[in-house]
């Protein structure tokens, strides 16, 4: 048992483990999972540090609220919940658990081309109504197509590998800079964007979103790409543009869509989205599963940890 006293708020919902190491390790945990910007102004006096998910926002009235608060952890992945401006004027640091959810969203991307490709969810909601629909589900094969992967960082390149080594599918993908591992290992082949919407049976997109990459995939680019294609975004709703895939999808320029992003969450209920059966929908669960919420737990609980013990309070 270490001679650590610091105090920890924990006001989210993560996974058990992670606080039993915190405590394992001497800090004196408090969870209060999704108090109100008031209620976390109003008692975010005397803890060092504060963990989080996507929610509660930490604003700046709760960071200036703070008096001994150092750290403020993001159990998951970005930051989009926290003033990380306000948290930096005041010298705290924040932290998050950037790979923890990357197999789990490489496979939600890999389950949602085959849901694609096979009218998964258009043949379940058709049998639920009393049809057997076997000749409108009429799928195809992922084998031996080609997938193009836009970002080949944690997630594409986690995408890349199950589909090459499980799908046996050829890799093309985009980024900024080259990723030679996965050229080396996978026989992956790097070209530029439009070359990989123009060749690609599946497309991929796993960037982060920037300013570049805001509606990187538009109406313009939809349209290079083949009739019969599929496209998953499971990265943000706002690199694609909504309207142009929606059009893309009714007049058939690409075949279907998997979506668990949008530029609108939660999906509005009469979305034009949800009357299309060509496109399979999420609702922004890339990172949820049991293994991801465990891993993002212990990774910021070690980092506070690791922080404590080299800076003090
Ligand atoms: P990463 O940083 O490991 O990889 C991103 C890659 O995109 C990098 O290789 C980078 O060079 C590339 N890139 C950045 N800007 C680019 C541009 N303008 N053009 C081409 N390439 C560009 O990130 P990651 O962990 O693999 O995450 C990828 C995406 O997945 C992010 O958008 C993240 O927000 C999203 N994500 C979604 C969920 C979910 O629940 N659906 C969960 C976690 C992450």
């Amino acid at each position: 048992m270490s001679t650590y006293k610091y105090r920890v708020l924990v006001a989210s919902h993560i996974h058990e483990k992670a606080i039993e190491l915190l405590r394992s390790n001497g800090f004196d945990v408090t969870v209060r999972e999704e108090p109100s910007e008031d209620e976390l102004a109003s008692m975010i006096k005397g803890f060092h540090a504060l963990i989080v998910r996507s929610k509660p926002l930490v604003t700046k009235r709760v960071i200036e609220s703070s008096d001994v608060l150092k750290v403020i952890a993001r159990a998951g992945v970005g930051l989009d919940n926290i003033d990380v401006e306000a948290a930096k004027a005041r010298g705290i640091e924040v932290i998050n658990a950037p790979a923890s959810s990357s197999v789990s969203v490489a496979e939600l991307a890999v389950g949602l081309m085959i849901a694609v490709a096979r009218k998964i969810a258009f043949s379940d909601r058709r049998m639920r109504l009393g049809e057997w629909p076997k000749k409108q589900a009429m799928g195809i094969e992922l084998n031996g197509k080609t997938l193009g992967i836009i970002g080949a960082g944690r997630i594409g390149s986690t995408v890349a590998k199950i589909c090459r080594l499980g799908l046996g599918m050829n890799i093309l993908y985009y980024d900024l800079g080259r990723n030679e591992q996965l050229e080396r290992e996978l026989g992956a082949r790097y070209v530029d964007l439009e070359t990989l919407l123009k060749e690609s049976d599946v497309v991929s997109i796993h960037v982060p979103l920037t300013p570049e990459t805001q509606h990187l995939i538009n109406e313009k680019r939809l349209r290079l790409m083949k009739k019969t294609a599929i496209l998953i975004n499971t990265s943000r709703g706002q690199v694609v543009d909504t309207n142009a895939l929606i059009k893309a999808l009714k007049e058939g320029w690409i075949a279907g869509a998997g979506l668990d992003v949008f530029e609108e969450e939660p999906l509005p209920k009469d979305h034009a989205l949800l009357k299309l059966d060509n496109v399979v929908l999420t609702p922004h669960i890339g990172a949820s599963t049991v293994e991801a919420q465990e891993k993002a737990g212990i990774e910021v609980a070690e980092k506070i940890i690791d922080y404590f013990r080299k800076h003090g309070a």
